[in-house]
């Protein structure tokens, strides 16, 4: 095993640095992960521009990678020997709080670096703390006796396992959140990696009617879209959405809105307001504003619309994602448009930003590429 490890460091907005860590001493409760894949999203956009935490930083917080250097304590908590290929959620909980214990370590205090300077989050950590390799933008990743690791099947290969992420927030915000299910109406907003993903959790759960939305410059996307299961999608540059959506449904609404734009501003959730069904639909929105002026909230109480927030994602969730990438029942390959080597990080974020390279969908950044 190599002595030090070579990591693309965030250290001020927009810059990366690449710095040699040396190779943790692990404690024989922890192991260390050979990073395959690291997933690249909008949230890393945003952080990179516009850093949440103190830098320096590795970011990186969808990793897929192989087990090495497993201690005694790590494999007997874990059931993971070296060798073994895990998906790592990038929460890391304390496990004694009452969410960890409830299975929702997602909102554990320990990972939550919104109100704990001292949180530990895979791609958010400040590398200054230590074992340094908190982030998946590196070679190695350091693996502490409370990370989340699920075993990834056989049959998935890493960069097919790069998708987990989206596709288990599509799971847990459509179908837990959401309640979407058999002989469902969904309309999802925004055909990116997390709308498609969306598309394919409603499909499989039932859902009879997938309307999809974008701009004219997603026409590929919404196209991609149909293949993995929408039913109708409409470019909302092009035509009146709300008017195409209650031709499709008969003047209903749809039972379920799912919010995946990026930067669309207080349109979609309008949107999704006017779009819902008479009564009691449910609308998941993402927060991106800190205020939302002239809120519909007599439209919102008087059609009964419950409001779920886009939060992350289960154990649960993840092991559901796993299982449909195992099937192999949609070609959830079609989402990872490029591939990227560490050299090449800062390209890749501006990418998925919607700079540089065009046509990106998601994102996967190979550590070892050219290395
Ligand atoms: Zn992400
Ligand atoms: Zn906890």
């Amino acid at each position: 095993m190599a002595e030090s490890v070579l990591a693309a460091v965030r250290t001020a907005p927009g810059r990366t640095e690449f710095r040699e860590f040396p190779m943790p001493n692990t404690p024989d409760d922890s192991a260390l992960l050979r990073v395959e894949v690291a997933g690249i999203c909008g949230t890393d956009v945003k952080m990179y521009g516009k850093p949440p935490y103190p830098d320096p930083v590795i970011m990186g917080h969808e990793n897929i990678g192989v087990i090495e250097r497993a201690g005694r304590g790590f494999t007997e908590r874990h059931g993971l020997v070296d060798g073994d290929r895990v998906f790592v959620e990038h929460y890391i909980g304390c496990f004694r709080c009452e969410w960890c214990h409830r299975g929702e370590y997602r909102h554990c205090e320990a990972t939550d670096w919104r109100t704990n300077p001292d949180a530990r989050r895979y791609g958010y950590t400040t590398s200054d703390n230590p074992y340094h390799l908190w982030g998946g933008f590196a070679q190695y990743m350091y693996l502490p006796w409370n990370a989340v690791v699920h075993k990834v099947p056989d049959n998935v290969s890493a960069e097919l396992a790069g998708i987990v992420t989206p596709m288990s927030n599509g799971i847990e915000w459509a179908l837990v959140d959401g309640g979407v299910g058999y002989n469902s109406t969904v309309l999802i907003q925004g055909p990116g990696q997390q709308g498609l993903s969306q598309t394919v959790a409603c499909k499989q759960a039932g859902a009879s009617l997938i309307i999809m939305t974008g701009t004219t410059r997603d026409a590929a996307r919404l196209e991609l879209a149909k293949t993995l299961g929408a039913d109708d999608i409409i470019d909302v540059q092009v035509e009146d959405p709300l008017e195409r959506i209650l031709d499709v449904t008969r003047g209903k609404g749809v039972d379920v809105v799912l919010d995946c734009t990026s930067g669309a501003g207080v349109k979609p959730v309008l949107l999704g307001v006017d779009a819902l069904k008479r009564r009691a639909g449910t609308l998941l929105i993402q927060g991106e504003m800190s205020s939302f002026p002239d809120f519909p909230v007599k439209k919102v109480t008087e059609k009964a619309i419950t409001i779920k927030s886009a939060r992350g994602h289960s154990y649960h969730s993840c092991e559901l994602a796993l299982a449909q990438l195992a099937s192999h029942r949609f070609p959830l390959d079609l989402l990872t448009t490029h591939t990227y080597g560490l050299a090449d990080v800062d390209r890749a974020i501006r990418s998925v930003g919607g700079e540089v390279d065009e046509g990106v969908i998601h994102v996967s950044l190979l550590p070892w590429q050219g290395a």
